[in-house]
């Protein structure tokens, strides 16, 4: 069986947007989790995402907690 490399859905997302003609200043990331009975999960990119999100230009980033969202500004 194959299995294909694991890539994280931030970078996954990206990386079929990153050779456009974009404003990657004005662009906001938004990761959504859910668990299988459907409660929101934390979907706080990890380090290497957070620092490909930043090696783009991208400052805003959304996603769900476990109780709900959170916004974070990447500087
Ligand atoms: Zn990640």
């Amino acid at each position: 069986m194959y299995l294909p490399p694991k890539v994280h859905s931030e970078i996954a997302a990206l990386n079929k947007i990153r050779y456009l003609d974009i404003d990657f200043s004005q662009v906001h990331v938004y990761v959504y989790r859910e668990t299988r009975d459907g409660k929101k999960a934390m979907a706080r990119p990890c380090p290497a995402c957070r620092k490909y999100i930043q090696q783009l230009g991208i400052k805003k980033i959304h996603y769900t907690t476990d109780c709900g969202f959170a916004h974070e500004v990447i500087e």
